[in-house]
């Protein structure tokens, strides 16, 4: 996965729980959710584990924020032949609601809002869990403008990043 730039001598098999304050990014594939996730846990001495027999199904990081630990985890590694669309994504709100403290719903600010991101917001809806609204791909001025579009999906204010010049992070 092109995304993924794991030191994988640092990886571990966990399945103990974390008291953490938790992050799980959501999204559809392509968004840039791992792109967010490697620049979060980036330069840190962080701990990447894959929970044991969901290999794939998650990724976990941690990164230092204002002197706290807090633990990421990046839900995009659940798709494979067998896992249609509307699975995948209910698998992947799932997880993260199982888990997080707070979840990053990531949509694409260079192809705008898609019927995919309406199901995404559906289905988070149903939780009770604060989410933050992250429109990724706002490379420039214009991109991180026209994001406004995904009020709309009635998560509150989107936030432009562009994990690739490290704005908005
Ligand atoms: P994921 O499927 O949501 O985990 O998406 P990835 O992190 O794998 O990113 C998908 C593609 O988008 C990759 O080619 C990334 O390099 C690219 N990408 C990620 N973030 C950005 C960004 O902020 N701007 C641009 N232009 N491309 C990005
Ligand atoms: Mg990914």
């Amino acid at each position: 996965h092109r995304g993924h730039h794991y030191d994988h001598a640092t990886m571990t098999i966990s399945t103990a729980t974390s008291a953490l304050p938790t992050i799980a990014i959501v999204g559809r594939p392509n968004v840039g959710k791992s792109a967010i996730f490697n620049r979060l846990v980036r330069g840190r001495a962080a701990l990447v584990e894959e929970m044991a027999g969901t290999t794939r199904d998650r990724i976990y990081g941690t990164f230092e924020w204002l002197g706290r630990d807090i633990r990421v985890i990046d839900t995009g590694g659940i798709s494979g032949p067998d896992t249609d669309y509307v699975e995948l994504i209910r698998r992947q709100v799932e997880l993260a609601m199982a888990e997080a403290d707070l979840v990053l719903f990531v949509v694409d600010a260079r192809d705008g809002l898609t019927a995919a991101d309406r199901e995404i917001a559906t289905q988070l809806r149903a939780y009770p869990k604060p989410i933050l609204l992250v429109a990724n791909k706002a490379d420039n001025r214009e991109r991180a403008e026209a994001a406004v579009e995904f009020y709309e999906l009635g998560m509150g204010e989107p936030h432009p990043t562009s994990a690739l010049h490290l704005t908005g992070i």
